[in-house]
């Protein structure tokens, strides 16, 4: 990559309002901003040439300054069950992780927000190589465009990718802004298009941005509870320590009342003798009592290192049992992609590798063992 092409604006993740001020800029009518998003997303092209119905003036001139740059490709796996994974590449010395997981009657891009995260779940992989960097709304939404062209979405052609969950590396709402821009994109109709009960933001719960986002987006809310009290989520989430689960909850409500018919996904990882004992699903039903919201159970997907291990199936089955006794609509989620390392929570593996911790790594190794 030149330096000059550095320099060059990505057109790629930005919101309309933001492409029409961008055009503006130019002297150009607002119109020219649909026009090229269509171009972007609903056509797949990252190529201003091929843009026809834009002058060639114009298109000389976005040459020039602007570009559709998307995230590179570096690994490629599919499972036997279908659900595929890439590595892609960000930048020298950044890689992440994105995995398609298609279904009978929906097909879900799962999307990383950062490179690694900072929170430091204890039961998590991508917090084992910790933080390097937030990604910009091209890369988040990069994923997207690039994922369609690699399943093979075909102009007016079925929707191959239905839904969009952040749920890949990251902490979404730790990047706001690059989050709430790439949420605009995907619902814009001359964006993807996509209803906003399909795109699922997920969280460990930064309550100030859970408020935030509620007022300026509209999206389908995941929250990633996974403990019944603050006791034991200050040990497995630990920005609880910082926004305990009252503050939590009272986010969770704020989201919920805002406009009828919503609810929340909670998510709960099943860790063996941990957070999976009858009197958690006790103290959970009394919790979530009343809050409008479907409960996904999630078998602990074990990564080298770990010290937890997977409830067996019988331990998540009662569990399950006494949550809906008590009234809650409750799932297990069906662990996919686990012969190639694409189950929840495992997305990291291979960037760890790449990452700045491993570089370090690396170094203090060889001065140790010199
Ligand atoms: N930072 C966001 C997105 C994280 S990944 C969040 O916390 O919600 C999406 C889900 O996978 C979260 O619920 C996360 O807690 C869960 N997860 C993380 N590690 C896991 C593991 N090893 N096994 C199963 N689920 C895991």
């Amino acid at each position: 990559m030149t330096e000059a092409a550095d320099k060059k604006i990505n057109l790629l993740g930005m919101p309309r309002a933001e492409l029409e001020a961008f055009f503006a800029d130019m002297g150009e009518k607002p119109f020219r901003a649909r026009q090229v998003m269509k171009w972007i997303y609903a056509a797949g092209e990252h190529d201003f040439d091929r843009m026809t119905d834009v002058s060639k003036k114009l298109r000389d001139k976005l040459k020039q300054i602007a570009e559709v740059r998307v995230p590179e490709v570096m690994v490629d796996n599919v499972s036997k069950d279908g659900t595929r994974k890439w590595l892609l590449n960000m930048d020298a010395t950044n890689g992440i992780e994105m995995v398609f997981i298609p279904e009978d009657e929906r097909g879900t891009l799962c999307i990383s927000s950062q490179v690694g995260c900072a929170l430091d779940c204890t039961f998590c992989s991508t917090a084992q190589q910790g933080f390097n960097r937030n990604l910009s709304a091209a890369e988040i939404v990069g994923q997207v465009w690039l994922a369609n062209k690699l399943l093979g979405y075909s102009k007016g052609g079925d929707r191959i990718i239905t839904n969009v969950v952040f749920m890949g590396m990251g902490e979404p709402l730790a990047n706001y802004q690059n989050v709430l821009s790439s949420i605009h994109v995907l619902l814009d109709d001359y964006g993807y298009g996509m209803s906003k009960r399909r795109v699922t933001v997920s969280t460990s719960g930064i309550v100030p941005a859970m408020h935030r986002l509620n007022e300026e987006a509209e999206y389908a809310l995941a929250v990633s509870l996974h403990a019944p009290n603050d006791e034991l989520r200050d040990v497995l989430v630990p920005i609880n320590q910082k926004y305990p689960i009252k503050e939590l909850m009272e986010a969770c409500w704020a989201y919920v009342k805002k406009k009828p018919h919503r609810h929340i996904y909670v998510e709960y990882v099943m860790l063996n003798g941990v957070n999976d004992k009858p009197e958690h699903a006790r103290e959970l039903a009394k919790l979530l009592g009343g809050l409008p919201c479907k409960v996904n159970l999630i078998p602990f997907n074990p990564f080298p290192g770990t010290p937890y291990e997977r409830s067996p199936i019988e331990r998540i089955n009662a569990f399950r049992d006494i949550l809906v006794r008590k009234g809650l609509v409750t799932v297990t989620r069906k662990t996919r992609g686990d012969d190639i390392d694409a189950a929840c929570g495992q997305l990291a593996g291979k960037v760890a590798d790449r990452s700045k911790r491993a570089e370090k790594m690396a170094a203090h190794m060889a001065r140790v063992q010199t």
